[in-house]
């Protein structure tokens, strides 16, 4: 396989939503694959619509998802010279031309293919004027072949014809001087020797045009990969209203940037039935050409199922780091709790997201305020106050303060009691944690640790006398 030059070209008018992620994906795995390169590319050439926040928002999504890059990012709103060179050069053989024809006289034509039930094109009214009308900012248009047709084999979709006579002349350059997008793109395209443009099938329609383009420029086009939309749950396209939000909400939502990659790489690629994919498996696998070319759907329970799989038995360290980033989302100090990694070890079971583990784990960071009152009422009963009181006498002697030794020391109790299990256990989790939720009793104790575990058993022992009483 030869090294694959591919490129992600997001124009920042919006968050990196998922759509674009899963673009950037594969565009950054068939680099990877191949041990070739991965560019990053803004194209911000539509000022009014391109913000500054959009551009750190897909910088951020990208770092954030780990898409690393080996050159950019590069922003087409600092090329302008360049592409103004090349129209300048395309003018000169004559291969675009100058065009003053005005939004009304276009509006007109436009108006007159729609009733006649054909595709609006230009005419070419300017393409063969010898003199300039006065007083008029002319835009730029490319002189499209007007015979034969474009050929191009798609990596997804197959192979391409389209006719000449279907592709009008395009403005590559407007009034004001900026280039249009069908230009830029492959100006930049070919000036950064991308040799695989992998992008949305929406662009399907350019192409022949951009192919053109790189005819006029002297340029060999690159291959093309066309991937298909992503539909929501309903087989509705993809939208807001499906939580199509940035990439960033995702982390928000609690997902870890490997669930998110492996998903990803799965709407729309597969490598036989396997759902589970590392992501150095990943590069070793994908192949472009093995893309669908039918649009996927997005499948929220699949992407809890992987992230509850990556909590479990993903690469700890980004996974510790997304956490400590939400435990300070949730207001929480890590240091005033157990080790991550034993957090980590016994939530993930019980999980699918790291913003349920942060709600789940409150108690093991900060003390709370009161009981829950329907679980007090329940468990913190006279009844209770015996087996917590010697439970606790038996905790306080215990240096060893591991899940082994707590189970051992909750059983103990029980025993000597002669109840069971459940008689202690109960009101022993509403006294570590305010209510009747929590992993196992031992790994509950070991996790809010030895000092915390006699102060709130001693606090629920005080409760019950009160009531009491
Ligand atoms: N800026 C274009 C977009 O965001 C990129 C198209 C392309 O990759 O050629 O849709």
């Amino acid at each position: 396989m030869s090294p694959v030059r591919s490129r992600f070209a997001p124009s920042p008018t919006g968050f990196l939503h998922i759509g674009g992620a899963r673009t950037a994906l594969f565009a950054w795995l068939a680099a990877r694959a191949s041990g070739g390169q991965f560019v990053l590319r803004i194209e911000d050439t539509d000022r009014e619509r391109s913000t500054p926040e959009s551009v750190q928002a897909i910088l951020d999504g990208m770092s954030w998802l780990g898409l690393d890059h080996d050159e950019g990012p590069f922003y087409q709103s600092q090329r302008f010279d360049r592409y103004r060179e090349l129209v300048d050069q395309l003018l000169a053989e004559g291969k675009a031309y100058r065009c003053y024809c005005s939004k009304e006289r276009l509006e007109a034509l436009r108006e007159e293919a729609m009733k006649a039930g054909e595709k609006p094109r230009y005419d070419g009214h300017c393409r063969d004027l010898t003199e300039a009308p006065e007083g008029i900012v002319p835009v730029i248009r490319f002189r499209n072949p007007d015979e034969g047709t474009v050929v191009f084999e798609d990596r997804v979709r197959g192979p391409i014809e389209v006719a000449n006579s279907e592709l009008d002349d395009l403005v590559i350059m407007r009034g004001d001087g900026t280039p249009t997008y069908n230009f830029a793109v492959v100006v930049d395209d070919m000036d950064m020797n991308i040799n695989l443009v992998i992008r949305g099938d929406d662009h399907i329609n350019n192409t022949p045009r951009q192919i053109n383009i790189y005819k006029a420029l002297g340029a060999e086009p690159p291959v093309f990969a066309h991937v298909p939309m992503i539909l929501g749950d309903d087989g509705a396209r993809l939208s807001k209203r499906h939580g199509a939000v940035g990439v960033m909400s995702w982390r928000e939502q609690g997902y870890t940037p490997d669930a998110l990659i492996n998903y990803l790489a799965r709407l729309g690629w597969s490598h036989g039935d396997d759902e589970v994919f590392s992501r150095q498996q990943l590069i070793e696998l994908f192949r472009i050409d093995d893309v669908n070319r039918k649009p996927s759907r997005f499948d929220t329970e699949k992407l809890n199922w992987l992230n509850q799989h990556y909590l479990r038995e993903g690469d700890r360290v980004p996974v510790l780091a997304e956490l400590a980033w939400h435990l300070e989302q949730a207001g929480l100090k890590a240091e005033q709790g157990p080790p991550l990694d034993d957090l980590l070890a016994v939530q993930a079971d019980r999980v699918e997201t790291l913003v349920e583990l942060v709600e789940q784990s409150r108690p093991f960071f900060e003390d709370f305020e009161q009981f829950e009152p329907g679980a007090a009422k329940k468990h913190l009963r006279p009844v209770a106050g015996e087996p917590l009181a010697s439970l606790r006498e038996r905790l306080a002697g215990l240096d060893d303060w591991t899940p082994d030794s707590l189970q051992a020391a909750v059983q103990a109790t029980a025993d000597a009691l002669e109840i069971g299990f459940g008689k202690i256990g109960m009101p022993l989790r509403v006294a570590l944690m305010g209510h009747g939720q929590s992993p196992g009793i031992n790994h509950t104790l070991w996790l809010v640790g030895k000092e915390r575990s006699l102060a709130r058993i001693d606090q629920a022992i005080a409760w019950i006398q009160q009531r009491a009483g």
